[in-house]
């Protein structure tokens, strides 16, 4: 059990991964979470960053397919624009999301990479099939670390202020 929870790959964030090292590596496809990998889960849309990114993937030859368990709606808003494909309402983790993300990709369990930020959908699912699997540092904590240093940096400019009152 303990294995099935851990990555083949774990990186800071989707543009550390070495997109070269996984086509030299067999990898062909990708499966990607959304919310907290690509953008935070309240971002209705790619930024220029990860759109750059889907098109570094295609220039490696590698195929995509996203897969969300987040419902239709915010799905296809997401992938409206970019034209990618996607699976929603998924039920990682489940193995037929990742099955029907492998058949789109035209790739099988030994040759497609998970990438997500979640040890108990997109890890667990990816392990137990065999599937290559990247875990990324999720967006919305990494939110929260640089919300909490500016809170600080807040409360000390308050307690200079205070004191220059008195
Ligand atoms: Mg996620």
């Amino acid at each position: 059990m303990r294995n099935l929870l851990v990555p083949k790959l774990y990186v800071d964030s989707i543009f550390e991964i070495d997109l070269q090292k996984l086509v030299d590596d067999g990898i062909k496809g990708l499966i990607v979470d959304i919310d907290n990998t690509l953008v935070a889960w309240d971002k209705k849309t790619a930024p220029v960053s990860v759109i750059k990114w889907f098109d570094e993937i295609r220039e490696h030859g590698l195929e995509i397919c996203l897969v969300s368990n987040n419902t239709e709606d915010r799905v296809v808003k997401f992938t409206e624009k970019i034209k990618i494909h996607a699976v929603h309402s998924a039920k990682k983790p489940t193995k037929a999301p990742f099955y029907k993300a492998m058949k789109t990709l035209g790739t099988d369990k030994t040759n497609t990479a998970i990438i997500g930020d979640q040890i108990f959908t997109d890890v667990l699912g990816g392990n137990r099939m065999g599937i290559y699997t990247i875990l990324v540092v999720p967006i919305r904590s990494k939110e929260f670390w640089w919300t909490t240093i500016v809170r600080r940096f807040e409360r000390f400019v308050l307690r200079k202020i205070k004191k220059g009152e008195n």
